[in-house]
């Protein structure tokens, strides 16, 4: 079982499939086999920060690797993958790719950058409102988050294509 310690983020993906003005393409747990050698064959599951350094980081841990395991025996045994995902955890790593307007965006902050929100989600959705600030400040600054999240367990965002950079462009002019 691979641990991600930490959440790399990339500018596409993000979580909150529940808001409806958006368009969303997810990995899909019925047809990635993980006992397959290019996923290593094993399954990737992002570690809870909050776990790290309690008594209950092992608990949380076994479970993920019992969770593994019964995986890998009900493919053994001929299950198909879409069968054998009913006992991956909530945990489990994905990849989603959406495409959001700046209306749904700035909604989407609001709602999963404040302290309501799951700690998870504050921890992807947050540093991607700053950027997002950052880069547009007269569409993106000024909506609320939760200050007090911890800063250490901020996502990392990975550009990867050149959203910005025309706007870069633009600034340097
Ligand atoms: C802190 C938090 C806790 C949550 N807890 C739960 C929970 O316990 N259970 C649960 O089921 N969900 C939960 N959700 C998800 C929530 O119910 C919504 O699915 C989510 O907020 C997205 O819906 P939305 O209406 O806010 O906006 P979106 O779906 O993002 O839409 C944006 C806006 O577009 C407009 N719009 C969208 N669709 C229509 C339409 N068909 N007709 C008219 N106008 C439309 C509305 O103005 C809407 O506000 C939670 C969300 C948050 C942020």
């Amino acid at each position: 079982m691979l641990v991600k310690y930490e959440i790399k983020l990339k500018i596409i993906y993000t979580l909150g499939k529940r808001h409806r003005v958006g368009s969303y393409s997810q990995e899909s747990t019925r047809y990635c086999n993980y006992s397959r050698d290019k996923f290593g064959n094993e399954i990737t599951v992002i570690e809870p920060y909050f776990y790290v350094g309690t008594d209950n980081y092992d608990l949380w841990q076994a479970s993920c690797k019992m969770a593994e395991k019964t995986y890998m025996e009900l493919l053994g045994k001929g299950s198909s993958p879409q069968e054998a995902r009913s006992v991956l955890p909530t945990c489990l790593k994905t990849e989603m790719a959406v495409t959001y307007n700046i209306r749904e965006w700035r909604h989407f902050f609001a709602l999963r950058c404040s302290a309501a929100a799951h700690p998870q989600m504050r921890q992807v959705a947050i540093p991607l409102l700053l950027l997002f600030a950052d880069k547009l400040p007269g569409l993106f600054d000024g909506i609320k988050y939760d200050t007090a999240f911890p800063r250490e367990h901020y996502a990392e965002v990975l550009l990867t294509d050149d959203m910005f950079n025309p706007l870069d462009a633009m600034n340097r002019g």
